[in-house]
């Protein structure tokens, strides 16, 4: 089908950086082994040095198209921008960052994750707005509280914030909510999921089984209800099948019951001003949406979730992860909603990358042109007239 024909109403960068999460080798439930720098320092000098850290995540506007950004794997790789204008990225109207941008591991160097945050961020700060989902690695590194209020960057303009960017006139249960939707352009709407409003580690602040942090008594009962293993310590996977029984892991979490109420509300609201939804959430919703539906990155009450979707007058288009590393593109038999699970940069070959351009067009359709590790793809929406 010819873009210009339908009329692109949305360009949309999402990236996934999933910082890696090894729980054989960890004491807690997830330990982080990222540093991430930005491609625009001109000298390895500003690159961790921990030996655990030796892959980085960085952005970087991409040729032909430069206002659009990428996240790829740094190795070696530093370009510097080649014109002012190659950092406003005016290609998209904003990017969505699919959570675990900077890994836990930075607590244990100079600077901790702020100082990550700021030269990660420092390329995109007079960009498009940038929406940061919130992910495990995020919690192991900051509280959620500022996360959510915003955390300043010396020399950026932007704070880091899970919750909604002021430009985008959210709608949300508060201001700091990490959960909201807004409306990027007619007849589209973005909901934006906290799949960890309930975890172990929901108040964040620190590697569990590393650092000095309170677990959430609640949610570690619950998982382990479900888990055979001792949930604090390595191996919480062990002996688990492959399947919807592997998402008892202290790397998931869950949505509250407000969580849903208000999803329940916004698809519903959508649906009366004939909007298209699209959701994005860092844990995966569909357990055929997970690698090999190992379910490993499944969120514990995504049957809820799916519960809510699925009796939604008009189901959404798509619905958009990260967390589980690899590409699955799926499609919810019973509600026709796409499910796609990006995979992250930081295991793309050296040079290539792992992110895609979303297009949205006035009838529904979706494009995902990806790179690098992305494919590109198609998605109609589910209940659209026009689309088939
Ligand atoms: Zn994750």
């Amino acid at each position: 089908m010819d873009d210009v024909d339908l009329g692109t109403t949305l360009r949309v960068t999402i990236a996934s950086p999933s910082a890696v999460c090894r729980p054989s080798v960890a004491l807690g439930p997830c330990i982080d082994h990222r540093g991430i720098v930005t491609e625009f320092s001109s000298s390895d000098s500003s690159v961790v040095s921990d030996d655990d850290c030796e892959v980085k995540t960085a952005w970087r506007p991409t040729a032909p198209d430069p206002g659009v950004w990428s996240l790829y794997r740094a190795g070696g790789m530093h370009r510097r921008p080649e014109s002012p204008n190659d950092q406003k990225g005016s290609g998209v109207d904003f990017i969505a960052q699919l959570g675990d941008f900077v890994d836990g591991c930075n607590q244990d160097l100079p600077g901790g994750g702020r100082k990550a945050l700021q030269e990660l961020l420092g390329p995109v700060d007079q960009g498009p707005p940038v929406l940061h989902l919130i992910g495990n690695h995020e919690l192991y590194n900051f509280a959620r509280k500022e996360m959510e209020d915003g955390i300043p960057l010396p020399g950026l303009k932007v704070p880091f914030r899970t919750s909604a960017p002021p430009a985008l006139d959210a709608e949300a249960p508060s201001k700091t909510s990490s959960y909201y939707s807004f409306s990027p352009a007619d007849g589209w709407r973005v909901c934006v999921l906290d799949p960890y409003e309930i975890s172990i580690m929901s108040h964040g602040g620190g590697r569990p089984g590393v650092d000095e942090v309170t677990l959430e008594p609640g949610a570690v009962s619950w998982c382990q209800e479900n888990n055979p293993n001792d949930i604090t310590k390595e191996d919480f996977a062990r002996g688990i099948p492959p399947g919807e029984a592997r998402r008892w892991v202290p790397l998931n979490g869950a949505v509250s019951e407000q969580q849903l109420i208000w999803l329940e509300e916004t698809l519903e609201l959508a649906s009366k001003k004939n909007e298209e939804t699209i959701i994005l959430s860092h844990v995966v919703l569909l357990p055929e949406a997970t690698p090999g539906q190992n379910g490993l990155t499944l969120l514990w009450n995504y049957d809820k979730v799916l519960q809510v979707l699925r009796s939604a007058e008009r189901p959404p288009t798509a619905v958009l992860c990260g967390h589980a590393h690899l590409m699955v593109n799926s499609r919810d038999q019973v509600s026709g909603t796409h499910h796609v699970t990006l995979p992250t940069p930081v295991e793309a070959n050296p040079g290539s990358d792992a992110c895609a351009v979303v297009e949205a067009f006035s009838n529904g359709l979706l494009k995902i042109r990806g790179r690098g590790d992305v494919l590109s793809s198609t998605l109609a929406c589910s209940t659209h007239a026009t689309c088939t």
